[in-house]
């Protein structure tokens, strides 16, 4: 018997997905995860326009630094 195994279960169920045609926006750490926006989102996509514009801009950013990073050399923090 382990008890802790049960525990961890009972908790993915509490993730609560977000129902089909939320926003499936996500914050949180370690695995902790909740879906705090309650906007609609477009069929076939997975977030509200507002948080899909986020992620994909984002997304960008950070091809883009990531781009201009490697022209001005080694960012030694690893
Ligand atoms: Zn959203």
């Amino acid at each position: 018997m382990v008890p802790e195994n049960k525990k961890k279960a009972r908790k993915m169920d509490d993730l609560r997905l977000p129902r089909t045609g939320q926003c499936k926006w996500a914050e949180g750490t370690g695995g902790d995860y909740i879906f705090p926006c309650k906007n609609r989102a477009e069929p076939g996509v997975s977030y509200c326009a507002e948080h899909h514009a986020l992620v994909y801009i984002s997304a960008e950013e950070r091809r883009r630094n990531r781009e201009s990073r490697q022209q001005i050399g080694s960012h030694a923090a690893a």
